[in-house]
């Protein structure tokens, strides 16, 4: 898709873009529904010299549903090494550069931030271009608190890694927001309620701007229960969790809890009490009571 004109078109009508001042823009692309493009977005696109997209082949659907036909480049994980020096020499050369990902804003969870990097240090203009990203669309519409959230993009695959990394966010005091694949999404919700709790309030946001849209809420106990009885989702998924209530128990409050119970009950007994209690997962909750036991405890 190359082209010397510079204009884009919405409905009947074509309407002329003017050459932009050169710099790296940084334009959000919409998430599903391609009407959710902003005027911006599409000036930029159609005035830009080079459009670098991380797939050309997804991005050519937005661009020809708008009519913009500018030079398109390819610019992702795996050709950055490459395709970034390329279009920094470019810009550097004084041309506007766009980048774009397959959906939603670029360097959230998409290519971009070394380019952005290093187009800082060569004291080449970066300019963002906002609009719609998955992370802002589910927050807003999960009934969670949007005051504060903290957005962690996609958990680590591994079990182990992925327990750790939830483990840290525990104490986090802000909603917290992330992005799953749909086939890992009940492994991750039984992950979630081990680590944080399954009394947590969540929301799970599915083909957000897309006719199968669906925000599903409940507790990350709920939640879990749901998607580990029900078929794999279809479609794309933000998963938000709610921050833990101030009164919520602090771990040092479960230890004592769990110790307590244990100087009772035999220690399954104790951590099955300790989850009604808490509402935490029974089996986190043993763990936990072997290790403090271990550790000289009870
Ligand atoms: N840069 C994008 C943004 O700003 O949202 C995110 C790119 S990341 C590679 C893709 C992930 O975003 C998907 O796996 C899914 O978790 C989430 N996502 C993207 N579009 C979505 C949608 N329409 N509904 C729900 N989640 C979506």
């Amino acid at each position: 898709m190359t082209g010397d004109k510079r204009s884009y078109v919405i409905g009947q009508t074509e309407i002329a873009a003017r050459p932009l001042e050169p710099a790296l823009y940084l334009v959000a692309t919409p998430i599903g529904n391609l009407a959710d493009v902003t005027l911006r977005a599409l000036e930029t696109l159609a005035g830009a010299d080079i459009v670098a997209c991380e797939d050309t082949r997804v991005s050519r659907v937005l661009l020809e549903r708008y009519g913009i036909r500018r030079r398109t480049t390819a610019y992702h994980e795996h050709n950055a090494a490459e395709a970034g020096p390329k279009l920094i020499e470019s810009l550097a050369a004084g041309q506007s550069v766009a980048l774009i990902s397959d959906a939603g804003t670029p360097l959230v969870s998409d290519p971009g931030y070394r380019l952005v990097g290093e187009a800082l240090e060569r004291g080449i203009r970066v300019i963002p271009v906002p609009g719609p990203s998955a992370a802002l669309a589910a927050l807003t519409a999960s009934g969670l608190p949007s005051d504060a959230f903290l957005f962690a993009g996609f958990l680590p695959a591994k079990a182990g890694q992925r327990l750790t990394k939830l483990e840290s966010f525990r104490q986090v005091p802000a909603t917290l927001i992330f992005y799953e694949s749909p086939r890992r999404l009940a492994e991750t919700l039984a992950a979630m309620a081990q680590a944080l709790g399954g009394a947590r309030k969540a929301a799970i946001g599915r083909e957000l701007t897309k006719a199968f849209e669906e925000m599903r809420t409940g507790t990350l106990g709920e939640l879990a229960d749901h998607y580990a009885a029900a078929e794999t989702p279809k479609g794309e998924i933000v998963v938000c969790v709610g921050p833990p209530e101030a009164a919520e128990d602090q771990p040092a409050d479960i230890d004592r809890l769990l110790l307590s119970l244990a100087a009772e009950m035999p220690a399954s007994k104790a951590a099955a009490e300790a989850a009604k209690m808490t509402g935490g997962q029974k089996q986190a909750l043993y763990r936990r009571l072997i290790e403090l036991k271990a550790d000289g405890g009870g």
